[in-house]
């Protein structure tokens, strides 16, 4: 894997001028209408310099860019402002801006400030200031529950006549077979959703050529994602209901059938389709995208407002960790005849944001504790232990730990049974990094050191935190959380001979 540069690279940080009090609700978090925040960029701490230049007010959505080159993993993301008149705009938003909060902010109503001096992007892209969280919204992080029915849009450009698949196989990517998204959703979540009532509509043809919507195909990010959106759902609205009866679809997936710019796409865009205005789940998928059942479920996760997931080498490449679909999709995946690559489960920190399990899977180390728990793997149905750990090191960091076991449909095929622990830091573009003990560590996930197994012992003795594999049980492994008790972990240390010993990362 080749290095690229880190997301954020500035130690100008973001600051959160003013509290905000969010409530959350099992299904979705609301934002209270009172709710007021406004992220600035300091040292300048001048929110409204740039005052002189009409603020934009609108929803926010966030759509993350996946390259089919491994050989480029640039993660690409776009920030898109839609205002009450359903003109979208895109803004150029600082990565400490988006890491600090905003990205947190996916879904909400928003005010824009723009920045008066500086020239906009290459796809006219505001650059912006700061951003300020008004009422209204909603978003998925702090939840995802109930039936989530996705419809397939299959849009060709006018003078590109293939029909990559035929509409049975995009009804049947649906399926609640092994292999099918309702089935693998359902089996993510533990049942906290299901896609039911998901469906496809056979191909249309989009009003503009191919290079009208994608100047340069297979390379770029300037696609123009809004028009196509615009473009296929007025394309297939003879025959489409958005609104589905009073159950409005959750999610449009826009299966083309020619390359996008370098990337599928997925995340949110706001809209107005048969009188339901909000964000629908977006994807927009290249012929590569479908080809792979596991690339529709990252996109689809993004759709659900996940971001990625990431291993331990710092090197900025979020495609790395086979422990996660939203990293390295299709490393590691079980294969279907028909679907190819099929994804694996999201890691234990994703899960918990989308709410998806329940309080008796949870175990929550208490402070100054030395406790062995049980922990069933992350697919297991009907698990009767724990299947995450969560570890607070300090404010907005912890560790997570799960179990994961080569079985079933959609973990059959992973690097080896272990414990897999997280270390999560909101702060980050990619918040959950898979701990390796190894020194340095590997460039790609599958290694001993990221893979924790019975006889070792994870250490960070900066933060007396530490957690044994003590063994392994029928549907798991039987591991010892060490929080605050350095006696423990010393001793450990010295008797097993096989501490890792480690250092949580600076925030
Ligand atoms: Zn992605």
């Amino acid at each position: 894997m080749s290095s690229i540069s880190r997301f954020s690279s500035s130690e100008i940080r973001p600051k959160t001028a003013t509290a905000c009090e969010t409530t959350r609700s099992l299904s979705e978090r609301l934002v209270s209408v009172a709710c007021v925040t406004i992220l600035v960029l300091l040292p300048t701490g001048t929110a409204f310099a740039d005052e002189t230049v009409a603020p934009l007010s609108g929803w926010l959505n966030i759509v993350w860019g996946d390259s089919h080159d491994e050989d480029r993993p640039i993660v690409h993301r776009r920030v898109t402002l839609t205002d009450d008149q359903g003109k979208t705009t895109e803004l150029q938003v600082s990565d400490e801006l988006l890491t600090g909060g905003v990205s947190r902010w996916n879904g909400y109503r928003v005010t824009a400030f723009p920045r008066s001096t500086a020239a906009l992007g290459p796809r006219g892209e505001v650059p912006v200031s700061a951003l300020r969280l008004e009422g209204g919204g909603t978003s998925s992080l702090g939840g995802v529950s109930g039936s989530q029915p996705w419809i397939s849009i299959l849009c060709k450009f006018s003078d590109i006549g293939d029909e990559p698949e035929d509409l049975s196989f995009f009804q049947g990517m649906y399926g609640n077979n092994p292999g099918g998204l309702d089935h693998y959703w359902r089996e993510v979540s533990a049942d906290a959703i299901d896609i039911v009532g998901s469906t496809a509509v056979d191909w249309v043809t989009l009003p503009g050529t191919h290079l009208s919507y994608v100047p340069t195909p297979g390379s770029g990010t300037a696609a123009n994602l809004d028009l196509i959106f615009n473009d296929c759902t007025a394309a297939v609205d003879p025959v489409v209901d958005f609104s589905n009866g009073g159950s409005p679809f959750a999610g449009i997936n826009i299966m083309l059938n020619a390359l996008l710019d370098c990337c599928a796409w997925g995340g949110g865009r706001f809209a107005t389709l048969d009188g339901v205005s909000k964000s629908w789940r977006t994807t927009w998928e290249p012929p590569w995208g479908y080809a792979q059942e596991a690339v529709i479920a990252h996109e689809m996760g993004h759709g659900f407002g996940l971001p990625h997931a990431n291993n331990f080498d710092g090197d900025g490449n979020p495609y790395d960790s086979p422990w996660d679909v939203m990293s390295s999709a299709t490393g590691y995946a079980a294969n279907d005849s028909t679907y190819g690559a099929l994804g694996k489960h999201v890691n234990a920190y994703h899960k918990d944001q989308l709410g998806w399990f329940a309080p008796a899977r949870r175990f929550e180390a208490p402070a100054n504790s030395s406790t062995s728990i049980l922990l069933d793997h992350t697919a297991l149905a009907d698990a009767t232990n724990y299947q995450i750990a969560r570890i607070p090191i300090a404010g907005n960091r912890w560790y997570t730990v799960e179990a994961r076991i080569r079985s079933g449909d959609y973990e059959s095929n992973l690097a080896g049974d272990a414990v897999i622990i997280h270390e999560v830091n909101t702060g980050r573009s990619e918040p959950a990094w898979a701990v390796d003990g190894q020194n340095p560590p590997a460039d790609y996930g599958d290694n001993p050191g990221t893979m924790w197994t019975v006889g070792e012992t994870f250490a960070d003795a900066a933060n007396s935190i530490s957690v044994e594999v003590e063994s392994s049980t029928a549907t798991g492994f039987r591991v010892r959380i060490n929080n605050g008790d350095p006696g423990a972990i010393f001793l450990d240390g010295f008797e097993s001979g096989n501490v890792f010993s480690w250092s949580s990362q600076s925030p």
